[in-house]
């Protein structure tokens, strides 16, 4: 240390590296040659020190890696390229983990976008290296991070009821990556793999490894179901407008939810409403009985052979409703017949892969306001990927 500078917000203190040796922050490279001094100084943002912002100032030296050129030395308190150190941005990551935007905004003062930088930088020094050893039953499924149609593909490994791997995209070209990532031998170690009913995914899997059971989880087709439902719902509603009853119009957008809620989650008046478009019956309630009917297939209990009736027996009155969204999806239902059921029997997708996907949509939702992919993937690898996230002091990192 060599001096310490006291200001009205904050403290300034100035360093020097103990070690002679430069340090390429890339590779790690080390050499005694240095190729220049920087001529400004180096600040970066560490905790705060009681009230006080507290900052870390240096005078760095410019080496020459072989590999990476011209480099501005590292110092092991900070990440390569960043204006904080290590362990401020734990902090950070520690808190985006937890808490909600506003709250780590207004707590270390910077920017939610900073806050994104930091997370993907953390993410990526962090995440269990083998976490991509070892995976027999997998998920591939899509997440929107994003008001507009951004998607992240991530991949859930099963039994460990990680997301061990993420990118941006939702296709098969984006799970041609995880498979590649992943390398012949390990693709031919998976066992079983959870989709949605969307052709992309299932293409890449095939491909990659084939010998792989293909299974439908049970909650994509019963969110297909709800989908259809609010399909259903929705024509019905413009039908009512258009033909002048504006009052009908209006009481029949309000059941919105009393019709997409689990009918044991539905308020006093949500099942009121919903007894009166019972009592109403026509499309909506034709619409509602399907998909209560499709989400009861995958109750717990049931055998195969149940599961296998069930959802012939939907499949049929699906077909048979009139009601045009019920009718597609019970084509598609039918060509993924044989991965519902692999997925009941396998038993790979549950309900806690289920609240896993939940998990994750519930998180994603910070992720509005983020910029980058990395960013809002940063956050979901932080909270529910393979890694452990700890305290500066329980660290035990030293500036
Ligand atoms: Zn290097």
């Amino acid at each position: 240390m060599r001096a310490v500078r006291f200001y009205a917000d904050r403290v300034v203190v100035e360093v020097a590296l103990r070690r002679r040796r430069l340090v390429c922050p890339e590779c790690g490279y080390s050499t005694p040659h240095r190729h220049n001094v920087r001529e400004v100084q180096s600040d970066w943002r560490h905790l705060d020190l009681g009230v006080w912002r507290l900052e870390i100032r240096a005078r760095l030296r410019r080496l020459t890696c072989p590999v990476h050129g011209v480099r501005t030395e590292g110092v092991p308190f900070a990440r390569p390229g960043s204006d904080f150190t290590r362990n401020f941005e734990c902090l950070v990551a520690w808190l985006a983990a937890r808490t909600d935007k506003s709250t780590i905004s207004r707590l270390v003062r910077i920017d939610w976008r900073t806050v994104g930088r930091i997370i993907a930088r953390v993410s990526a020094d962090e995440l269990d290296p083998d976490r991509l050893c070892e995976l027999f039953e997998i998920g591939i499924d899509e997440v929107s991070w994003a008001s507009q149609h951004r998607y992240l593909t991530l991949v859930t490994d099963h039994q460990r009821r990680q997301i061990v791997w993420g990118h941006e995209g939702r296709d098969a070209a984006t799970a041609d990556l995880f498979f590649a990532e992943l390398g012949p031998q390990r693709c031919r170690q998976l066992e079983a793999i959870s989709l949605d009913m969307g052709p992309g995914y299932a293409k890449s899997a095939r491909e990659h490894a084939p010998q792989a059971t293909i299974a439908i989880d049970p909650f994509h087709v019963a969110k297909a179901g709800s989908d259809a439902l609010d399909q259903v719902r929705r024509a019905y509603w413009n039908k009512l407008r258009e033909s002048g009853d504006k009052d009908a119009a209006r009481r029949f957008k309000d059941a919105r939810w009393a019709l997409l809620k689990r009918p044991e989650n539905l308020t006093d008046r949500q099942a009121q409403t919903l007894a009166d478009l019972r009592a109403a019956g026509g499309e909506a309630w034709r619409g509602y009985t399907l998909k209560e009917a499709l989400r009861a297939i995958f109750a717990p209990g049931l055998t195969i052979d149940d599961v296998a009736h069930l959802l012939d027996r939907v499949i049929s009155r699906a077909q048979r409703s009139r009601l045009e969204p019920f009718v597609r999806l019970a084509r598609t239902i039918r060509k993924h017949r044989d991965g519902i059921l692999a997925a009941v029997r396998l038993a790979v997708t549950n309900a806690r892969a289920e609240s896993l996907n939940n998990k994750v949509r519930l998180i994603v939702r910070r992720a509005y306001g983020f910029h980058s992919p990395a960013a809002a993937l940063a956050l979901i690898m932080l909270s529910c990927g393979p890694i452990t996230l700890r305290l500066p002091h329980e660290l035990h990192l030293h500036v």
